[in-house]
């Protein structure tokens, strides 16, 4: 699912450039972690402990350690990165420095207007992906913000209105939302958006409530063939590979061996420039001192990120990719 900025002759330029970083050997995607602040309260993580005094070391750019990297894949994220005023500078910069990128903002959706979102895709937002994890009131209380899930369909609509069309949501499977995740498919369909998920992990701050236990892996199991099911039918609004999605009962069970091969394909940067290799690991060096990383025997989380670069490239993947979400009744 491509935003309608992109052409089919995209495809292969980015094909190519996919085939030069990686034969590089240098990282596909780079994640800008503009800010670890955060005015959610989530329970899962600890990112909204960060103090306002932070903000003193937070990059003012992020362009320079754009032109180094040459990313084909750039995600604006944080901590809350909407909290940065200066946030459409930040992404103009990068937009001018890289040429063939695919660019994407990460948001709890809280402080998200039609207004912001449009100033934020006139500087190079290609993706706006929103974290929801529930419909209902769920969603409130595990973000700490009040009202949160009606704010993010206001914005949505609003947004919708005035033509962003590739607007997803980020969905964590949990242990208490598996009787979500195909309402939450069906909506976002119904409203031309998509869905991407990842699986909870306890990485983030040792958190395990929400970890999916023995009791409800028939539960889990049963969602996720559901999601699947709807998938193959209607591709374009479920942005996870078909082998992600099915990896996922696997991980769960503690059944894939595979070393972790984020920071080879993906990184992070931190509001600094520091360098990490996944989202939940310390920094290494600074992007200026970079080095390449090696995979790493660790199998803490599966995020989508981690999980998708352990995928192997099938055809619907590709029909994934061209497929649109278009509203349905
Ligand atoms: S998970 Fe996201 S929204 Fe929640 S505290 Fe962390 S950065 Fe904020
Ligand atoms: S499995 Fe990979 S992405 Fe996940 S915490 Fe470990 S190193 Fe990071």
């Amino acid at each position: 699912m491509l935003s309608h900025r992109f052409k089919p002759y995209h495809v292969p330029l980015f094909l190519a450039k996919y085939a030069w970083l990686a034969a590089r050997r240098r990282p596909v995607l780079v994640h800008f972690e503009v800010t670890l602040r955060c005015n959610a309260r989530c329970g899962f993580c600890d990112y909204w402990k960060t103090p306002a005094e932070a903000k003193a070391d937070e990059l003012q750019s992020f362009a320079d350690a754009a032109r180094f990297f040459n990313p084909m894949l750039v995600t604006f994220t944080g901590g809350e990165p909407l909290l940065r005023r200066d946030l459409e500078d930040l992404v103009a910069a990068v937009n001018e420095a890289v040429r063939l990128k695919y660019v994407t903002l990460i948001t709890h959706g809280a402080m998200l207007t039609a207004e912001r979102a449009v100033a934020l895709r006139e500087s190079g937002i290609d993706q706006f992906s929103i974290s929801l994890d529930y419909l209902d009131g769920r969603h409130d209380v595990a973000r700490g913000i009040p009202g949160l899930t009606e704010r993010i369909f206001r914005a949505v609509d609003a947004m919708r209105a005035r033509g962003i069309d590739n607007i997803r949501f980020n969905t964590v499977i949990k242990d208490d939302n598996l009787d979500q995740l195909l309402p939450i498919v069906e909506r976002a369909a119904s409203l031309g958006c998509g869905v991407n998920f990842s699986v909870y992990t306890d990485a983030k701050n040792g958190n395990r409530t929400h970890l999916i236990d023995g009791v409800r892996l028939a539960e889990l199991d049963d969602a996720v063939a559901r999601v699947l099911d709807y998938k193959r039918r209607r591709r374009g609004v479920i942005t996870n590979s078909d082998a992600y999605l099915e990896m996922v009962p696997q991980w769960v069970r503690g059944e894939l061996t595979e070393p972790c091969r984020s920071g080879e394909r993906t990184i992070h940067l931190d509001p600094a420039g520091r360098v990490k290799r996944c989202p939940d690991f310390p920094t290494d060096f600074h992007w200026r001192d970079f080095e390449r990383y090696e995979p790493i025997d660790c199998d803490a989380c599966f995020y989508a990120c981690r999980g998708e670069a352990q995928a192997p490239l099938r055809l619907s993947r590709v029909r994934d990719v061209m497929g649109h979400a278009r509203p349905v009744a």
